[in-house]
């Protein structure tokens, strides 16, 4: 490349090492680190380069380029759709006590130590007991990274190269995808299917453990989706005969995560009432209705849980220390933000809907909330959204702070079910700069 001319403007672009000794980019390198900084300023520097900024505006650019860097690039949203367990939005927020917790255990901790002897103690006994207080018809408990590696450990471990038996009502996919038989047979288990679509019974299950050498029956809720009419499911308590007869554990993927019964989701199966149901061992996530962090959790007959966590595969799929700190406070805490909108007080969500719809001069509509995370389908929460111009949902997706409507019946709806009450301020500014753009 030659040099410029003198006369070139681009001959006043700052150098690199005056650009780095600037107050605001000596802070954000303790801040970012060195890479974050000098790319920074290498991006001011070259779009000076093109001609697309002044030469003279580059030193404001970096420093307003350094102000506004996050350490992450993942960018807090309010979620403004009433989808709860939304999971393009990382399904559930923690609480801040989960959060306090995260903070805790982020440093060096006593995860695996004990401090009284300074022994090495079992990792994640805390989060064990604390799942165990929570959900007691489990006798032991065992958190693993996801449901998904939860599911892939007991077959694993319980079946591995031997048969699962599984109805065809429930051989589900998951999403983005995934199907859990697809999931199952990739542990080596065989795939035993049984019954039909919609009709599965005992005596399917029975010629199955006569026939085939099987390690374990495997009952999924189909979270995601609903058979009605001409159906026929067996009970937990047929397959626990079945299944002691033949010495073969059940074990039940309930998904979601609920411990105990919710009596606003009367149709979603529970740890608690799963076990005493007739299940040995329940899968579920740790981030759907438990209101938790990402996590598979394993609940139920000690023998067969410490078979699990004794299994190799185990060490592949277990839980970080901060996941394990987030559920721990998650499981013996108040109730998480997840609880809380899916019980949120009509009243007070009509009362803020109507307040935000006032102050930007907008209707208010009925809306329904939804579980979602693939949970409780078909089941609505009712409430309300603010109805705005549909063009209004990009604008509000790229604000400061990022909002996310329902973009439905070409409108675009503001649901406040699932943004805490303190951001409302927040909220309300964010569509008034989102309306102000169109
Ligand atoms: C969500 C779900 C899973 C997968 O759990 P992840 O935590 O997403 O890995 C498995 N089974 C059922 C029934 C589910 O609903």
């Amino acid at each position: 490349m030659s040099k410029p001319p003198v006369t070139d403007p681009r001959r006043r672009i700052p150098r690199t090492d005056a650009l780095l000794s600037l107050p605001a980019a000596i802070d954000a390198r303790k801040r970012l680190g060195d890479g974050t900084v000098r790319a920074t300023i290498r991006a001011a520097q070259d779009a000076a380069r093109r001609g697309e900024l002044p030469p003279d505006d580059v030193e404001q650019a970096v420093v307003d380029a350094l102000s506004g860097h996050r350490a992450s690039s993942a960018r807090p949203v309010l979620n403004a759709t009433g989808v709860v367990v939304h999971t393009n939005l990382g399904r559930a927020p923690l609480s801040p006590t989960a959060l306090e917790a995260v903070v805790a255990a982020s440093g060096y901790v006593d995860v695996e130590l004990d401090l009284r002897t300074g022994t090495r103690s079992k990792r994640g006994a805390a989060t064990r007991a604390a799942l165990v207080n929570a959900c007691p018809a489990a006798g032991d408990a065992l958190m693993v990274n996801n449901g998904a590696a939860a599911l892939v450990l007991a077959t694993t471990a319980l079946a591995a190269g031997r048969a699962v038996v599984i109805s065809r009502g429930e051989m589900i996919e998951i999403g983005a995808g995934f199907r859990l038989t697809e999931l199952i047979a990739s542990t080596g288990a065989r795939l035993h299917e049984v019954g039909t679509t919609n009709r599965t019974h005992a005596r399917d299950y029975a010629d199955a453990l006569a026939s085939d050498d099987v390690g374990a029956i495997l009952k999924v809720h189909p979270s995601n989706f609903r058979v009605e009419g001409f159906t026929s499911d067996t009970s937990l308590a047929e397959l626990r005969d079945l299944g002691r007869a033949h010495d073969v554990p059940v074990v039940a993927d309930i998904g979601s995560g609920l411990l105990r019964p919710d009596p606003l989701l009367p149709d979603e199966p529970d740890a608690t009432t799963t076990l005493e149901s007739g299940a040995d061992l329940v899968i579920a996530s740790g981030d759907k209705l438990l209101g938790g962090p990402q996590a598979g959790l394993l609940l139920g007959d000690p023998t067969l849980v410490q078979r699990l966590a004794k299994h190799p595969l185990a060490r592949a799929v277990r839980a970080d220390k901060l996941a394990l700190a987030a559920m721990e406070a998650t499981v013996g805490g108040p109730r998480p933000p997840v609880w809380k909108y899916l019980h949120a007080d009509s009243e007070n969500l009509r009362v803020r809907t109507e307040s935000l719809a006032t102050a930007l001069g907008f209707p208010v509509v009925a809306h329904d909330g939804r579980v979602g995370g693939g949970g409780a389908p078909g089941v609505p929460l009712p409430g309300w959204a603010v109805r705005l111009p549909v063009a209004a949902a990009g604008r509000l997706r790229l604000g400061d702070p990022a909002v996310l409507p329902r973009v439905h019946d070409d409108a675009c709806l503001v649901d406040v079910r699932c943004v805490p009450e303190a951001d409302d301020p927040r909220l309300l500014a964010a569509i008034v700069q989102a309306l102000d753009e169109l």
